[in-house]
C-alpha cells in the first residue's frame, strides 16, 4: 500500500488489528517517506530505524497473539525535548548534542508501554525558546505548506512531521504556545492540556511552572488517542495531578455544541497586528460553530496587554534557574582546555548556548537578582494571579473562549523579526500557560498564500475532553483538517 500515511489513527489501529498490514510495513512506510522527503523539511534531528523496526516487530507479536493494546504498532515522533533512553536528546541545542539520555521521560515510557513505535526525535527551537524553530542548533525546519516559511515553534518539528506525513502524530510541549502556534501554522490540531495533566518527568525543563506536554495531530480524534496514552498522574512529577483521567476518545461526542456558550474577548479581536485574513477565517469558523448551535457571547479579558511582559519575565526567570545545570561539568557540552573552573563554566555556556537562550538567561538572571526581584519577578507573579482571575471570572459566564492561536500565518524563514516583534506574536497563547488552563488549536482555513489559519479554544481547568469534543464535532462538519500539503501528497 502506498497511501498508509493517509489513514487516521483509528484506521491505522483498526488496520493493524485486522491484519490488513503489519506494524513493520507501516513503520517501514514512514521510514521510507522520511528518507525520501525529510531532506526538504529538516524535521528529524534523529531517525531511529532499527529501534523503530524492533518495536514494530514486538507490536506485531502482540497483535498476532491478540494481546495488543489500542495503539500497539502505530508509529509516532517525539519532540527532542523528551528524554529517550539510549537515544540522543538534544533539546535543539549544541549544549546537548552529545547527550544520550540514561532514562525515558514518562510520556515516552507511556507511549512505549502502549506499544507505539518511535520513529525518531524531531526538531525544535533551542530549549523550546522561540516561535519559529529557527533557533535550533540543527537548522530551521521548513513549513510543509510552503518550504520557504517556518513551521512555527517551538514544536516546529512535531508540526512539520505530521503536516508532511513523516509521522502520523507527535508529542509536543507548550510553555507559552509551542503546541498551539505550530499547529496553527501547519494546519493541525494540537492540545495544550491543563498544567499537571501530563507528566513533566524527563521533559527537559524550560519554565517549570508553565511547561506542559501534549499531542499534535491532524484531528481532534487523533489527539484524543494520544492523550489517552500520555495523560495521568505521575509520582515522579510533583506538579502532576492525582485526578482521574477521562477517556478522551470515548468522550469525542460527549459535549453538546448546541447551547454551548463561546466567549469572544473584545480585546483579542482588536489587537494591533492581527492579520485581516486570520481574523476573517477565525470569524467564519465561529459562524460555523454558531450554525451548529453554539451561542457567541462577547466578553472582556482586561489583562490582555499584560500577557507579553508578564510571560517574558516569568519564563526567562525560570529558564535562567533551570539552565544553570548546564555547567560543562556533569553532562552536555564542555569547552576545550579550560584554564580554571570559572573559565570552564563561562566558555562552555557561551560556546554552546545560542543567542536567544543567552538573552533569556540574562533577562531572567537580572529579574531575579537581589534589588530587582521585588520590582520584576514578584510583581510579575502578582500580575499572573490577576490574569488567572480574569479567566475564572469569565468562565462563570461562558463554557469556552475563542481566539486566534496567532495573529498571523507562518512567517518567512529568515524574516529576522526583532525579539520584541517575535514575542508579540505570542499574544494569544501566553495567558493560557500563565493561568495553567487547557487550550486547543484547530485548523479553520487558509490565507491568500495558502498558509493555514488556526482557531484557538481555551477551556476551564480539566476541560480537555470538552475541547477535543467541540473540535471533533466541528471537524465532522468541515474538512480543513483533511487538507494536505503538496509534499504530503508525494509518495516515497
Ligand atoms: N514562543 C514562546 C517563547 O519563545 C513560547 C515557547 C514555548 O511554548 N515553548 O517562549
Amino acid at each position: 500500500m502506498t497511501d498508509l500515511h493517509r489513514l487516521s489513527i483509528r484506521e491505522m489501529a483498526e488496520g493493524l488489528k485486522s491484519a490488513q498490514f503489519s506494524s513493520r510495513e507501516l513503520t517501514q512506510h514512514y521510514l521510507d517517506r522520511i528518507t525520501k522527503l525529510d531532506d526538504r523539511v529538516n524535521s528529524y534531528v534523529t531517525v531511529t530505524p532499527e529501534y523503530a523496526l524492533a518495536q514494530a516487530d514486538a507490536a506485531d507479536n502482540l497483535l498476532k497473539n491478540g494481546t495488543a493494546g489500542t495503539l500497539a504498532g502505530v508509529p509516532l515522533a517525539h519532540k527532542d525535548i523528551f528524554c529517550t533512553q539510549g537515544i540522543k536528546t538534544s533539546a535543539g541545542s549544541k549544549m546537548l548534542d552529545n547527550f544520550i539520555s540514561p532514562y525515558d521521560a514518562t510520556v515516552v515510557a507511556k507511549a512505549k508501554a502502549a506499544g507505539l513505535v518511535t520513529l525518531g526525535k524531531v526538531n525544535m527551537d533551542e530549549f523550546a525558546m522561540g516561535s519559529t524553530s529557527e533557533s535550533s542548533f540543527y537548522g530551521a525546519t521548513k513549513n510543509p505548506w510552503n518550504l520557504e516559511h517556518v513551521p512555527g515553534g517551538s514544536s516546529g518539528g512535531s508540526a512539520a512531521v505530521v503536516a508532511a506525513d513523516l509521522a502520523p502524530f507527535a508529542t509536543g510541549t507548550d510553555t507559552g504556545g509551542s503546541i498551539r502556534q505550530p499547529a496553527s501554522f501547519c494546519g493541525l490540531t494540537g492540545l495544550k492540556p491543563t498544567y499537571g495533566r501530563v507528566s513533566r518527568f524527563g521533559m527537559i525543563a524550560f519554565a517549570s511552572s508553565l511547561d506542559q506536554g501534549g499531542p499534535m495531530a491532524r484531528s481532534a480524534e487523533d489527539c484524543a488517542f494520544l492523550m489517552n496514552t500520555i495523560a495521568g498522574h505521575d509520582a515522579k512529577d510533583s506538579t502532576s495531578i492525582n485526578k482521574e483521567v477521562d477517556d478522551y476518545v470515548a468522550n469525542l461526542n460527549a459535549t453538546a455544541v448546541k447551547g454551548l456558550r463561546i466567549g469572544i474577548p473584545k480585546q483579542y479581536f482588536n489587537v494591533q497586528g492581527l492579520d485581516a485574513e486570520v481574523k476573517a477565517r477565525v470569524e467564519e469558523s465561529l459562524k460555523t460553530l454558531e450554525s451548529m448551535g453554539a451561542i457567541l457571547v462577547e466578553i472582556d479579558l482586561n489583562m490582555t496587554e499584560a500577557y507579553v511582559p508578564t510571560y517574558y519575565l516569568i519564563a526567562p526567570a525560570e529558564a535562567s534557574s533551570n539552565l544553570s545545570r548546564y555547567d560543562g561539568v556533569r553532562y552536555g557540552y564542555r569547552c576545550e582546555n579550560p584554564k580554571d573552573i570559572l573559565d570552564l563554566h563561562k566558555r562552555s555556556r557561551s560556546e554552546a548556548f545560542g543567542a536567544e537562550v543567552q538573552r533569556r538567561i540574562l533577562i531572567g538572571t537580572y529579574a531575579l537578582s537581589a534589588g530587582y526581584y521585588d520590582a520584576y519577578y514578584v510583581k510579575a507573579q502578582k500580575v499572573r494571579r490577576l490574569i488567572q482571575q480574569d479567566f475564572l471570572t469569565v468562565f462563570e459566564n461562558v463554557d469556552v473562549i475563542a481566539a486566534p492561536s496567532a495573529p498571523t500565518t507562518a512567517y518567512k524563514i529568515g524574516a529576522n523579526l526583532s525579539p520584541t516583534e517575535m514575542y508579540l506574536g505570542d499574544i494569544y497563547t501566553l495567558a493560557v500557560n500563565l493561568a495553567g488552563l487547557p487550550a486547543i488549536n484547530a485548523p479553520v482555513g487558509f490565507d491568500k498564500n495558502s498558509l493555514p489559519v488556526g482557531l484557538q479554544l481555551i477551556g476551564n481547568y480539566w476541560s480537555e475532553s470538552q475541547l477535543l469534543s467541540i473540535v471533533h464535532q466541528y471537524q465532522q462538519n468541515t474538512d480543513w483538517h483533511t487538507k494536505r500539503a503538496a509534499i504530503a501528497e508525494e509518495n516515497a
